[in-house]
């Protein structure tokens, strides 16, 4: 029995394949790369694969999630959870969003209205900011999701695994700048709160 569609470019599809899987964890922890093993998957079983990224993120190349691993996948940059449901191609299967964290709430709307229509959503992103606090829509698309994975990043001070970006410079703000170089990993026991330089 075919589940209610509730967008227009998945009229057709049976529903069956639609859930939201989230890659969350802290920065250097291979989040999109665990996105793009998944995608290269999808589209090797010749499955309709599109991949997006916010264009609030400025501190990668616009398809670098792409141009490593993927070349035949472009990512499309969008500003906003409803920009990115406007660019949703008719028949689309599977649907990647990098660096989700940048996106407002609306993507966890979407995320659901999606999977309900048999879209398998993959949303990779950070769980939480440098101040450990949970990152835009990631606590949401969390609860809502099926299938959950937190990645770990090697502490640079131990060794042992990370779960946090500890920051190391710049201000105060959420979201910084050209910024990989301000970020380290490091775990619980080593994190350290950050105060910016007055
Ligand atoms: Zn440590």
């Amino acid at each position: 029995m075919p589940r209610r569609l509730t967008l227009d470019i998945v009229t057709g599809m049976d529903g069956s394949n639609g859930r939201i899987e989230v890659i969350a964890g802290g920065m250097f922890s291979g989040k999109s790369e665990e996105l793009v093993r998944r995608l290269r998957r999808a589209t090797i079983a010749r499955q309709r694969v599109q991949v997006f990224k916010p264009s609030t993120d400025i501190r990668h190349e616009p398809d670098r999630l792409v141009t490593r691993d993927l070349r035949e996948l472009a990512a499309i940059s969008v500003s906003s959870a409803r920009e990115l449901k406007a660019a949703l191609q008719f028949g689309v299967q599977v649907v990647g969003v990098d660096e989700a964290q940048f996106f407002d709430d609306g993507l966890a709307d979407l995320a659901t209205d999606l999977a309900d229509a048999g879209v398998r959503v993959i949303v990779a992103g950070l769980d939480q900011d440098f101040s450990r606090q949970p990152f835009g829509p990631m606590p949401k698309l969390l609860a809502l999701a099926e299938l959950v994975d937190k990645m770990h990043a090697v502490c640079v001070r131990c060794g042992g695994p990370a779960h946090y970006s500890q920051r190391i410079a710049g201000g105060s703000d959420q979201v910084q700048v050209g910024d990989t170089d301000a970020y380290e990993a490091r775990c619980r026991a080593c994190y350290e709160l950050f105060r910016a330089r007055a």
